[in-house]
């Protein structure tokens, strides 16, 4: 089977990658294609932007495809920045925009109301009417200052309470255990297996 990444971003390539190594199926990315049409992400869910990115990917490749969209949702602000997370600070806004953002509008709020959960979801589309989509969730609260250099994004807030540290205080290795990304593609992995065991079973009919 053949798979086409919904994305650009050479770090998520590299993981998708890795935890697909012992399937057998060929990945493939915008880059080994002409003309890719541009991923937008203006749905209002994560799980919109995750499907139409991976159906936009089918239609244009005519392979299965797969692509995800990851949010922070922090209960005290009604799950806020969610979808918005890479925009919340504005349309350009840097990784330390949108955490000083945070911080401020949670400023002064006592640990037990500074829950967040991270939740990734990938859309895998098999075909133009056979879209599945999984989630994978990490749950913990907000810090009340940046704790680590470690990760990207709002990992130094996010602090993971069965490791006792912020996912900017893992290691690439302790983060990729437990991310809400690394359980979403676990989960898209069971999705390509049993996908590849039915393509099997046909096969054999
Ligand atoms: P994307 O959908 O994976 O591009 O993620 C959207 C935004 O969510 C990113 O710009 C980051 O701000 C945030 N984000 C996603 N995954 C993570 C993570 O693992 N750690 C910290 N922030 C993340």
């Amino acid at each position: 089977m053949k798979l086409v990444l919904a994305t650009n971003n050479p770090h998520k390539i590299e993981e998708i990658k890795s935890i697909l190594s012992d399937l057998e199926v060929e990945i493939l990315t915008p880059k080994d294609f002409d003309k890719f049409p541009e991923l937008k992400e203006e749905g209002s869910t994560l799980e919109e932007n995750a499907i139409s990115k991976a159906m936009v990917t089918c239609q244009f490749t005519g392979l299965p495809s797969l692509a995800d969209d990851t949010g922070l949702e922090v209960e005290a602000l009604d799950g806020a920045p969610g979808v918005r997370s890479a925009r919340f600070a504005g349309e350009t806004a840097t990784y330390d925009e949108n955490n000083r953002k945070l911080l401020s509008l949670l400023e002064g709020l006592p640990k037990q109301k500074r829950n967040a959960v991270f939740r990734c979801v990938i859309a895998i589309a098999f075909a133009e009417q056979d879209v599945q989509t999984v989630e994978g969730r990490a749950e913990g609260t907000i810090v009340e200052k940046p704790r680590g250099r470690a990760g990207f994004g709002y990992d130094p807030l996010f602090y993971f309470p069965p490791l006792g540290r912020t996912f900017a205080e893992l290691s690439p290795h302790e983060k990729n255990r437990v991310s809400h990304r690394a359980k979403a593609l676990a989960r898209a992995k069971e999705l390509l297996v049993h996908k590849l065991s039915e393509g099997e079973s046909n096969r054999r009919i």
